[in-house]
């Protein structure tokens, strides 16, 4: 069995299991299925700094981060609130 990526130009991410159109957790664009902490956790654990694209839901709250590399918001969609308490940047693109 070989393990699909997004179909989003660019993305390695493995298709998410509730998506009907091949698209990653990040991407697909039903963001009312998506699980604020579990994206929060894949985030932090997979070092994610290149948002381009991704559909988040709000109530997403990053406290004392290091973000020592560009974090890229280009084409980023977030329905609610993203909040970034306590934390540092090296660059931002937004
Ligand atoms: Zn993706």
């Amino acid at each position: 069995m070989t393990t699909q990526t997004c179909k989003y130009d660019g993305c390695n991410e493995n298709i998410w299991n509730k998506s009907n159109n091949d698209f990653c957790l990040f991407h697909d664009p039903q963001i009312g299925k998506k699980n604020p902490s579990k994206i929060k956790k894949h985030i932090i654990r997979n070092n994610i700094y290149d948002f381009t694209g991704f559909k988040l839901p709000g109530n997403i709250i990053f406290k004392d981060g290091n973000f020592n590399d560009e974090l890229n918001f280009e084409e980023t969609l977030i329905e609610g609130v993203l909040i970034f308490k306590n934390c540092e940047f090296v660059k931002l693109k937004i």
